[in-house]
């Protein structure tokens, strides 16, 4: 379903992105594992776009993200293209990101009203539809300030589902969460994960990753250093790397 090939970003002098390939197959759930500034936000934001790939190809559900091909060359899309291929890819930051003059209701349905013209109605119906799924079907009517911290952030996933996304990405999720908040985002991402949905979860929740994730990729340097599944990369890393990564956080 996404297909990254010999993704490379360099920020000045800083080579963030260092060739990397990952195939993340429909109806999976990947989490990339790394210290910070191994490069995991970079290559999560280079899937929808949000960062442009100096070499390397970005590809979901088939197609090419932010180019057009033409014979052996690339045509960088138009803005409104781009934001057509958005629509597919939810994003879920770790500071949620909520438009704080609407209640949880109308940031959820603003996105399929504006980029897919869904009548207010049928929006807002859907939108008290997947407020319910993460479990906040009394909270429509709040606003952002009024909710707390894991509300905020499951209405934020709530808000990505609403798109319909083939995929749907995660950058820490709860780390900016109080630790008593992070269950409820967890759980209702291990729900997302239960219903078949393809989702890219960076995170430093390990026993969240071995519980939920189909495939496991730990980054370092730029670089996809081990990849597999929880058993092996969690429970029996090859790396030094991994080892020392994984004692720190765990
Ligand atoms: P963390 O766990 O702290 O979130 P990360 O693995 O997500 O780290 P990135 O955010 O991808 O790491 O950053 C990788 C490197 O790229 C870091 O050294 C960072 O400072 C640098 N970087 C990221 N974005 C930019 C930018 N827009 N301009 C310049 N440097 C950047
Ligand atoms: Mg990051």
């Amino acid at each position: 379903l996404v297909e990254l090939r010999g993704i490379r970003k360099s920020f000045g002098t800083l080579e963030v992105l260092r060739g990397v390939d990952l195939t993340v197959r429909p109806g999976t759930v990947t989490a990339i594992l790394g210290p910070s500034g191994s490069g995991k936000s970079t290559l999560l934001r280079t899937i929808n776009h949000l960062e442009t790939v100096d070499a390397g190809l970005v590809s979901v559900d088939g197609e090419i993200i932010g180019y057009r091909r033409e014979g052996d060359v690339l045509h960088e899309l138009p803005e409104k293209e781009v934001l057509r291929q958005r629509t597919g890819i939810g994003m879920v930051f770790q500071s949620f990101h909520l438009f704080a003059h609407m209640t949880a209701l109308a940031n959820i349905a603003e996105a399929p009203r504006r980029a897919l013209k869904v009548p207010r109605r049928q929006a807002e119906a859907r939108a008290r539809e997947l407020l319910a799924l993460v479990g906040l079907a009394d909270r429509a009517d709040a606003y952002p300030r009024q909710l707390s911290g894991g509300q905020q952030q499951r209405v934020a996933i709530a808000r990505a589902l609403a798109l319909e996304p083939a995929v749907l990405l995660f950058d820490e999720p709860t780390s900016a969460l109080d630790p008593e908040l992070v269950e409820e985002v967890l759980a209702v991402i291990r729900d997302l994960a239960r219903e078949g949905r393809t989702l890219v979860i960076v995170t430093h929740e390990i026993a969240f990753a071995r519980s939920v994730a189909d495939e496991v990729v730990f980054m370092d340097g730029g670089e996809i250093l081990e990849q597999g599944p929880p058993s092996r990369v969690i429970d029996a890393p090859q790396h030094e790397r991994t080892r020392s990564f994984l004692r720190r956080v765990s």
